[in-house]
């Protein structure tokens, strides 16, 4: 077991620091679908680190290609320079993106690839001779990332409500969870997609004028509000409302891009092209931080064609937009998605992942599963004054039985890295089962997280 470090000084994302520097629960290392904890406890990974890590850990051809790119060019300025492999990789990403969507702006972070595509969306409008098209509109339980743009369209309150006012000319319409709730349901439900895609259409004439209206953002399917999926035709009929009105649409595929579904992005899955994509995440399998916006080759040209010549056609950039090194990880994990085709293998196990997924149906806590490709959410019963208490116990019992998941709320989110094999996808299942059943028999002790993890020594007072 290796020492535990100073705890003292940083400051955790997303995390409640206080109970997590009680218990922290520090990885050392990884390879293939595990982590190594430093307590050396091996940990099955079923949450692709947070949705990133699609084609496995420790990936040595990302690593060889990241040393050598450290080596060659650590850096080059991002601003009015650059380097080759920008465009190479913003090529191949061209490639990989659904047809149409071949000019690519690089960000650092889903977050930012969020807040770059609610710029481009309302610079578009202005270039083009719109500026009254200033309004965004979101979806609730969205989730954009953390800048002031993405939580701004985001619609989980908690995210926004600690921060003041955020973004003027906002709105949100429903999210899709009511439709099919506690059903159990097997992938997408089938009924309802038209009519609630429809209020959107219901709010901008009625609580807005449509031509006011600059973008709309939405997860494909919903990841971190806990896997809310959008009912069939849902997506589609939002494309021709936005058609109708000359809106634009943004598919955040932060989550949901890179094979996660059994297709490249979504947009594939569902057969609607929007007019941007934004993704992060596994476009370098995790291993270094980087972003993307890919947008339809018209927006591009609109900002050449009536940007002053000479002039900076839109002003707005990182430091670290196509930093060579992530251009070196996103080209590796290209590479390893077009020789290992990860979508199709994530297609094809994602009949077994949802047979496996709702064997717990009926076992103490779930009151609901939904899934779709390689995603599986597990809502759990609430327990009154405790909200989160259940899916945090469970989330604790399976890591001390070895198995990481995530829990957001009272819901589980599994979404394995996409090199998983069958009988790591049931040990994943049949671990939270067995969890569930035993934190049920535990009664209200087993929700009490200090009685958790069988090795205590390195849990801190
Ligand atoms: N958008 C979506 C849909 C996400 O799921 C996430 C992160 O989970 C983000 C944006 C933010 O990405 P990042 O944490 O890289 O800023």
């Amino acid at each position: 077991m290796s020492d535990l470090p100073n705890l003292d000084h940083y400051w955790l994302p997303f995390t409640a620091n206080r109970q997590f520097k009680s218990m922290p629960r520090l990885f050392q290392a990884a390879k293939g679908n595990y982590y190594t904890t430093i307590d050396d406890r091996r940990l099955l990974d079923g949450t692709a680190g947070l949705w990133c890590v699609a084609a496995g850990h420790g990936r040595e051809e990302i690593a060889v290609s990241v040393a050598n790119q450290l080596r060659t060019l650590d850096y080059a300025p991002a601003f009015q320079n650059s380097h080759p492999l920008a465009f190479e990789a913003a090529e191949r990403l061209a490639q990989y993106m659904p047809p149409g969507l071949d000019r690519i702006f690089f960000t650092g972070s889903g977050s930012e690839s969020a807040d770059t595509a609610l710029k481009i969306a309302l610079a578009y409008h202005r270039v083009t001779g719109n500026p009254l098209r200033n309004k965004l509109v979101g979806r609730e339980r969205g989730y954009h990332g953390v800048n002031f743009g993405g939580i701004a369209v985001g619609g989980i309150a908690g995210n926004r409500k600690a921060f003041g006012n955020g973004l003027a000319g906002v709105d949100h319409i429903r999210h899709t969870l009511d439709i099919g709730r506690n059903a159990f349901t097997r992938g997408l439900p089938q009924d309802g997609g038209i009519a609630l895609a429809n209020e959107f259409e219901q709010r901008i004439t009625t609580l807005h004028d449509p031509a006011t209206i600059a973008a709309l953002i939405v997860e494909p399917m919903q990841g971190s509000a806990g896997v809310l999926l959008p009912p069939v035709g849902y997506l589609k009929r939002l494309r021709e409302i936005c058609d109708k009105h000359g809106i634009l649409l943004i598919f955040d595929e932060v989550i949901t891009g890179f094979g996660r579904l059994g297709t490249k992005f979504a947009s594939d899955y569902f057969g609607v092209v929007p007019d941007i994509i934004t993704c992060a995440k596994a476009l370098t399998n995790g291993a270094v931080p980087m972003g993307a916006v890919a947008v339809k080759r018209d927006i591009y040209d609109a900002f050449m064609a009536n940007s002053p010549a000479g002039g900076i056609e839109l002003p707005h950039g990182y430091t670290y937009s196509a930093h060579p090194v992530a251009c070196a990880a996103a080209l590796a994990t290209l590479d390893i998605f077009a020789t290992e085709k990860l979508e199709d293998r994530a297609a094809g196990l994602s009949t077994h992942f949802e047979q496996v997924a709702h064997s717990l149906k009926g076992l103490p806590f779930v009151k609901d599963i939904r899934n779709l490709g390689l995603v599986a959410g597990i809502e759990l019963e609430s327990i009154p004054g405790k909200p989160g208490a259940a899916a945090f116990a469970t989330y604790l019992k399976c890591y001390e039985m070895g198995v990481l998941v995530r829990y957001t709320g009272d819901i589980l989110a599994i979404s394995p890295p996409l090199t998983i094999e069958k009988d790591e996808i049931d040990r994943i299942f049949s671990t939270i089962g067995e969890a569930l059943t035993t934190l049920a028999a535990e009664g209200e002790a087993g929700l009490d997280p200090t009685r958790h993890l069988k090795n205590e020594q390195q849990w801190v007072a």
